[in-house]
């Protein structure tokens, strides 16, 4: 008898999700066979759901996955650190993967772009190998994965969010150059503002200040290194730059770091900043982020602006030591505050959609 698993299937934006059967076949070579032990819910795959983000239908959602390896195919015995592998160890991955030739890998150093890269949860469910996404009992990790092991002390409910929205922070943070003494600020504070926050802190900065529009998100980040936190909803844009600059002696912050998906935030942030800041733009991930700013004043005032979308396999490295060496200054475990069985997936995508829950968690 041939044997399956389980997937919740996403056949099309808005509607309930399918759960099906799909056969599941030996590890080829250059593959491992993973049983998934937790994914959660990103803000992207929420995107997708709703239908603002193209995403091909049926497919399995979820690319923020760890699990426990049930078979390694020819070719592989050892993680990206050079770790040995073995069947039953608990692992993460690259939320992306590619295989052969690149020019941005090759020439600049930017696997993550490579024309072609595929990224996990954005497959179609029907084909060869079925199961490419967090929200199912199996996930194959295809050649050109960065794969980490992961240490027993971590629990899931730290280990899980590594290969996305921690990773994508190591990215940002260094994009953003944030130095010893640095004041930062960070306009967002969902998951990705809440590590930001933690890693400016543990790089050095001297003063973190977190934004948002949400009331208890401004508690719970000063759990995660934030020294101030505004709710710029009862605030005028004057009052807010007015403020981060009062706060920020004696020209405004080094660094300010976008992490909310709202373009309308841009020109603010980059009103808070000194001369010779640095603007870094980590949330806008859906087309159309259109906006009017001031670019006199970038010339005038050396601002720099980056956006990262992303990132570099070193950053995976670096989102896994930094909460092992962190995770007794910040709370990270609480961030993934609720769990629900595979089959429950509508209900974690409705609470994490309005935001009741911080990071859904689905344990298949
Ligand atoms: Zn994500």
């Amino acid at each position: 008898m041939v044997r399956t698993a389980k997937a919740a299937v996403y056949e099309a934006p808005n509607t309930p999700f399918i759960m099906k059967d799909y056969p599941v076949r030996p590890a080829k070579a250059g593959e491992v066979l993973v049983r998934v032990t937790m994914s959660t819910i990103c803000r992207s795959d929420i995107h997708s759901y709703e239908g603002r983000r193209p995403n091909p239908c049926p497919g399995i959602l979820g690319h923020e996955i760890i699990g426990v390896i049930e078979e390694i195919g020819a070719g592989i015995d050892k993680d990206m650190r050079g770790d040995p592998l073995k069947v039953g160890d608990r692992i993460t991955w690259s939320e992306y993967f590619f295989h052969g030739d690149c020019y941005y890998r090759e020439i600049h150093d930017m696997p993550q772009k490579c024309n072609g890269v595929r990224k996990y949860g954005h497959d179609l469910a029907e084909e060869d190998p079925h199961f490419l996404g967090g929200f199912a009992e199996l996930c194959y990790i295809l050649p050109g994965t960065w794969i980490l092991k992961l240490p027993d002390e971590l629990s899931d409910e730290e280990a899980t969010p590594l290969n996305c929205g921690v990773a994508t922070m190591a990215s940002v943070t260094e994009a953003a150059e944030i130095a010893l003494g640095d004041a930062v600020v960070v306009q967002g504070l969902g998951l990705l503002g809440l590590y930001g926050c933690a890693m400016a802190k543990a790089r050095g900065a001297r003063l973190v200040i977190g934004l948002d529009a949400v009331p208890d998100r401004l508690e719970v980040a000063k759990k995660f290194g934030a020294d101030h936190t505004f709710n710029i909803k009862d605030m005028s844009n004057k009052d807010v730059v007015a403020k981060i600059r009062g706060l920020c002696k004696p020209d405004g912050a080094d660094a300010v770091i976008e992490v909310c998906g709202v373009p309308d935030v841009i020109p603010q942030g980059l009103q808070m900043l000194r001369v010779g800041g640095r603007y870094v733009l980590g949330g806008l991930v859906n087309p159309d982020a259109n906006v009017m700013i001031d670019a006199n004043m970038l010339v005038k005032r050396w601002v720099t602006m980056r956006g990262i979308h992303n990132y570099h396999p070193r950053h995976l490295i670096q989102a896994l030591d930094f909460v092992m060496a962190n995770r007794k200054r910040f709370p990270f475990k609480e961030i993934v505050d609720s769990k629900f069985a595979l089959k429950d997936l509508d209900l974690a995508f409705k609470k994490a959609s309005d935001r009741s829950v911080l990071r859904a968690a689905i344990v298949p």
